[in-house]
């Protein structure tokens, strides 16, 4: 039986499309190797969001055309992002046999196989969990119509289109019958749900996934933050499975910059968007993005977004220095700003941002909270994740006394007294195992 292995770059919205791929091939009797270096089909589902995921792809491309010339692999195959974005690719890499961009993932497995059909019926979709499967993502739509002057995303993935609700509640029922219990509800833009297709919107799909018994937590991620449905907040309210966490990136909060960064919110309303959330989901937990270093940018600009960032008090923020994309509207922007500024910007932010982020983590001491079980960390610790911890991005909870005579059970929740936290972090005592 032939192997197939990948290596899968980006974010998780790729890494959906890389399960997909790997579940086509198993599903026509291929074996998924644990190594890629096992592997006699090799892919690797790249990233070409920016120029560094850029550079890490092309590195990661060449690395396994080695495996092509000295290892297992007969056949290389990349996919994703950057063979969309640089279509031209193909003629400066002799050793890929196949290259397929986003739209061909569901194809792959039968053009490379030549399996026309999967050879067991497979409960849909065919997908091979890449991480484990307690905590899992559905990418509810595809693309991006918001047209944000420095992405390329909506030139490499096209315009949004919602994937249909019937399809995402037999994916997630099939997630979690899997064992998933936290679903991470990920797109370009999740609260544009829906408009493409005049279908069900954000709110009637998640009051949907709600009723998939043994998913406890539903998790929003990547929201842009233009008005939200009042049915959305009412969900995030209402102590259901619908969390009280959102992600929803700012990119800016100067009006003169997000009109450059072709933003479709003010600064204003991005403002009541989190205050709105703050007034009427209790213990609502926000995460935001945001670029530092735009074309133009000034002191008294960049200022604006520092007096933001105090003023909403995120929970969690990510910064990105601002990286000219070829092909991207602000790429063409005079007014560079100088690196080291960048840079210096980039510091203060997230200096800022810690000092917020340690008093937000210091109120959940003494609360006692459902913790998600994660497993064992670097140093031997039991760690799970509270509501206000995403997977991957936010930190996480250390677990005293989960029980020394316990075997550690991922994905099993614990009832937790916070008693102490850090910048990032959370230490909490156990009180209660679910199952007891
Ligand atoms: S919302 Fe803007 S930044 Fe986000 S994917 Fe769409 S175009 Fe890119």
């Amino acid at each position: 039986m032939k192997k197939v292995g990948l290596i899968s770059l980006g974010c998780v919205k790729n890494r959906v499309d890389a399960e997909r791929i790997l579940g086509g091939f198993e599903a026509r009797g291929f074996e998924i190797a644990e190594d890629p270096a096992e592997a006699e089909i090799l892919f690797v589902n790249t990233c070409g969001f920016i120029k560094d995921a850029v550079e890490e792809a092309v590195e990661e491309i060449l690395e396994a055309t080695l495996h092509k010339k000295s290892g297992n692999c007969r056949i290389l195959a990349v996919s994703g992002c950057l063979v969309k974005r640089y279509p031209e690719m193909k003629e400066e890499l002799p050793e890929v046999d196949f290259f397929f961009t986003p739209e061909d993932v569901e194809r792959i497995p039968e053009i490379v196989s030549g399996v026309p059909q999967p050879l067991k019926p497979h409960d849909y979709p065919a997908r091979i969990l890449t991480a484990p499967p307690h905590s899992v993502y559905l990418k509810i739509a595809e693309g991006c119509s918001n047209r944000c002057s420095y992405c390329t995303i909506p030139t490499i993935r096209g315009e949004f289109r919602s994937v249909s609700q019937e399809k995402l509640l037999e994916e997630a029922r099939w997630l979690a019958g899997e064992g998933a219990v936290e679903l991470n509800v990920v797109a370009q833009d999740v609260t544009s749900y829906g408009l493409d297709i005049e279908g069900p919107r954000l709110a009637e799909l998640l009051h949907r996934l709600q009723e998939i018994d043994k998913l406890r937590w539903i998790r929003l991620l990547y929201a842009y933050p233009r008005a939200l449905d009042e049915r959305v907040v009412e969900l995030l309210a209402s102590g259901g499975k619908v969390i009280p966490y959102i992600d929803a990136p700012i990119q800016h909060a100067h009006p003169r910059v997000l009109k450059a960064m072709g933003r479709k919110v003010s600064a204003a309303e991005t403002s009541e968007f989190f205050r709105r959330l703050k007034k009427h989901v209790p213990g609502i937990v926000l995460r935001t993005t945001a670029i530092v270093g735009f074309p133009g940018e000034t002191e008294e600009e960049f200022q604006a977004l520092l007096d933001f960032v105090e003023e909403i008090r995120f929970n969690h923020l990510g910064a990105f220095a601002y990286s000219p994309e070829e092909g991207t509207l602000a790429a063409e922007l005079a007014g560079r700003v100088d690196e080291e500024v960048v840079w210096e910007r980039y510091d203060r932010l997230m200096s800022l941002q810690a000092g917020i982020s340690e008093e937000r983590n210091a109120a959940f001491v003494g609360k006692e909270l459902p913790i998600l079980v994660e497993g064992i960390d670097g140093e031997g610790e039991v760690v799970g994740r509270t509501y206000g911890q995403a997977p991957e991005v936010d930190g996480h909870t250390t677990l005293e006394g989960y029980g020394d005579d316990r075997v550690i059970e991922v994905g099993e929740f614990v009832t937790a007294k916070i008693t102490a936290s850090s910048t990032y972090d959370l230490v909490a005592s156990v009180i209660s195992h679910d199952d007891e």
